[in-house]
């Protein structure tokens, strides 16, 4: 089960592997646009594998050819936004058929098949996953990433407002330029509604231009390849997604909704998704669980959202190694007891649900107005 050992998240305290081939980049803007790909490793095997990785000669050479581009935030890009090695793959993630599928069909095999989607079949280039916090709509962008083969960039639109304001209206332009040349790409926004909810625009410039830079660079998206598209008849290689996540999507102001041609809601898992989470986290750690307990705690968690069930099985796991008390110096990894049924009941006193009864029927109201069904 993948979730667990990829935990670390990219925003919010999310961890991915960065790409850090790049990492020698600028501080300042008498930055060289022929980066420093020679990594400073004492391992020699490892400084190796860098230099002939093809993904460093392919950066090497955008970085030597940029045009009408920032070099400074060129480097900012692949160095703090580009990622590489998330590795989530669909079965990484529990439930959620519908809108795995509906991802396969409108990027994924667009991706990988271009050749096949083209005209009115042509890739869209707007989707947005909302839902309640901790459903796994980040774990579907880097799924998404990985299985269509795609560079992914990830950003969360509060940084772009907070640490990169400033500079963020060069970093869009930078982000959509770079999309583009290592094309297929997915830019992954989270936390959208902070950057096109009508809240944020009027009330301060910057970011108002920040999300006109934003709308222009998407719309020259679709632009460029219908123009592509009819000169060339040829595949399209402009294929860049923006994939967007919210759990706040009725803050998004009209305009900015339109453009996300589809809107998949992420939902609290069901019944069946619940307890194939938890037995998924639960088949990586000592337990007496019986059939019968898992669906005792499946019922007993309904409303958890995926992120609340790791959570719980986490406190759960630790409950035999409180027993242990002064005893856990000196015990043997195999002496500690399994987990059981009764630690998840002690652990629910402290792990609760995360998401409202009420907030969800808001949740559902506007799936029912504007998401799409599939
Ligand atoms: P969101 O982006 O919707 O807030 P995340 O994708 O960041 O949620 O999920 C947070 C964590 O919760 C994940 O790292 C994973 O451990 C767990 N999680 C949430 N949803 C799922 C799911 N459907 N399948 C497996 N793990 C999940």
């Amino acid at each position: 089960f993948g979730s667990e050992k990829n935990t670390q998240p990219v925003h919010r305290g999310k961890s991915v592997k960065r790409i850090d081939t790049l990492k020698t980049g600028p501080k300042s803007k008498s930055v060289p646009t022929t980066p420093n790909t020679e990594h400073k490793s004492l391992d020699p095997a490892k400084s190796r594998s860098r230099e002939t990785s093809p993904l460093d000669s392919r950066l090497k050479h955008i970085m030597q050819t940029l045009e009408g581009v920032d070099p400074t935030a060129c480097q900012q890009i692949i160095n703090d936004i580009m990622v590489s090695n998330s590795h989530i793959y669909w079965d990484d993630i529990a439930g959620l058929e519908k809108a795995k599928n509906s991802l396969k069909e409108a990027v994924v095999y667009p991706f990988l098949r271009p050749d096949l989607f083209k005209g009115l079949r042509e890739p869209i280039r707007g989707m947005l996953l909302f839902g309640p916090p901790g459903t796994g709509k980040t774990m579907i962008a880097k799924a998404v990433a990985t299985e269509s083969k795609s560079t992914f960039f990830s950003i969360s639109a509060s940084s772009l407002l907070s640490k990169y304001l400033g500079e963020s209206e060069k970093l869009v332009r930078a982000l959509f330029y770079l999309a583009k040349r290592m094309a297929p790409s997915i830019i992954f926004i989270d936390e959208i509604d902070s950057l096109l909810g009508d809240r944020s625009d009027n009330t301060n410039e910057s970011s108002r231009r920040i999300k006109t830079e934003l709308l222009i660079q998407w719309s020259e998206l679709s632009s460029a390849t219908a123009r592509e598209d009819k000169e060339n008849d040829s595949p399209l290689d402009n294929r860049v997604l923006v994939l967007s996540a919210t759990n706040l999507p009725w803050i998004i102001d009209e305009a900015a909704r339109r453009r996300f041609t589809r809107r998949l809601y992420i939902p609290l898992p069901d019944c069946e998704t619940r307890l194939y989470h938890l037995k998924k986290l639960m088949s990586r750690q000592k337990n007496n669980l019986s059939e019968e307990d898992f669906n005792k705690i499946t019922s007993m968690i309904e409303g958890y959202s995926g992120s609340d069930i790791t959570a719980l099985a986490k406190e759960a796991a630790m409950e035999p190694i409180r027993d242990l008390g002064d005893d856990l110096m000196n015990i043997n990894f195999e002496n500690v007891r399994p987990v059981g049924l009764s630690d998840f009941l002690e652990a629910m006193a402290t792990v609760k649900m995360s998401v409202s009864k009420e907030s969800l029927k808001q949740y559902e109201q506007w799936a029912h107005l504007y998401g799409s069904t599939g």
